[in-house]
């Protein structure tokens, strides 16, 4: 790129909580950052309305050519018209983000799922540089994945490759928020562990673990968080060392099954909980090799995840670079 002009995008990560946006320049730079609290109560109109004034904010404190706008959202997307099918946590059904913000811009502007959003974050300008075959695999409330296989971010025949999170751990497990049981959810994901930790508290125990996680919770089962397990464990606390142990040995299994399935060269393993619990990387990565086909591991790296927080807002804009290289310029 020596010589030439830096290209320039705004990438949007829209959480159910958090919508935090950013003009980024092609090398994975953020410019200038904004982070506002989803209107969520409001409804769809009211959070566009939101991302919109954000955006033209952004482009007046800072006078560079904005190339186009990708946006992250959890939730399943139509890949051909960027529409926002369904997203929970935004309790969004049916609605089309992209046209409007298109038409409402006068921009380029690409809706994808929030995880393969992250992935292209990593992959360009994070833990995955260099490499043709990677997997992301990210864990906060839910468990998202994205999938690099030959140098090509997969989406599936429907758009909805990496769900990882439904992959089936064990069949006699627990209900899933999908309907199947044993997911890697269930145990591993931040309401999967709040959940199992909900199952072993006896509301009145006395035994030590019980005691320590319900005071963490002020006493109140539904406020149990993994946040809270995770606390608990590092004060010692058994009950929450079990249900950990549990989570670690569920993810120890769905890694095998990725590593045994698709032979990724690197495994790249992020999210809240993983930010809360570095030491799990390389716990998985002790379990997996002595589990996995040795083929299958050869060449394979389990590294954590190195953008963070900023993965959402670098990714989405990569999503606008690579649209501009597809259509043929040189960035
Ligand atoms: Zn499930």
């Amino acid at each position: 790129m020596s010589g030439q002009a830096l290209q320039y995008a705004i990438g949007v990560d829209l959480g159910g909580t958090k919508i935090e946006l950013g003009i980024v320049d092609q090398t994975g730079n953020i410019l200038l950052h904004q982070r506002l609290d989803t209107h969520v109560k409001e409804g769809s109109a009211a959070v566009e309305a939101q991302i919109l004034e954000s955006i033209r904010y952004l482009q007046q404190q800072i006078d560079v050519p904005i190339r186009g706008v990708g946006i992250g959202v959890a939730g399943q997307i139509d890949p051909e018209t960027g529409e926002v099918l369904f997203a929970p946590n935004l309790k969004w059904q049916n609605v089309p983000l992209q046209a409007r913000m298109a038409i409402a811009l006068d921009l380029p502007v690409r809706v994808v799922n929030d995880v393969r959003a992250i992935t292209w974050g990593e992959w360009l300008y994070g833990a995955g540089q260099g490499c043709k075959d990677l997997i992301c695999i990210f864990i906060g409330t839910g468990i998202g994945g994205g999938v690099v296989s030959g140098g090509r971010l997969l989406t599936g025949s429907s758009n909805t490759l990496g769900e990882i999170g439904h992959m089936t751990v064990d069949f006699h497990g627990p209900r899933c928020t999908c309907g199947n049981h044993g997911c890697l959810e269930v145990y591993a994901a931040g309401w999967g562990i709040a959940a199992r930790a909900r199952d072993v508290i006896e509301p009145n125990g006395k035994k030590n673990g019980n005691r320590l996680l319900l005071e963490l919770a002020g006493q109140q089962m539904e406020n149990m968080t993994a946040k809270i397990v995770v606390q608990a464990y590092r004060q010692g606390d058994p009950l929450a060392q079990q249900i950990l142990e549990q989570a670690k040995n569920a993810l120890i299994s769905g890694v095998v099954s990725i590593i045994n399935g698709f032979n990724p060269q690197r495994i790249i393993l992020g999210g809240g909980f993983i930010d809360g619990m570095p030491e799990l990387v390389e716990e998985v990565n002790q379990g997996v090799r002595a589990l996995a086909l040795k083929a299958a591991t050869q060449k394979l790296e389990i590294v954590k995840a190195k953008l963070a927080k900023e993965a959402g807002i670098v990714g989405a804009a990569a999503v606008i670079f690579n649209l501009l290289s597809e259509q043929g310029e040189k960035i």
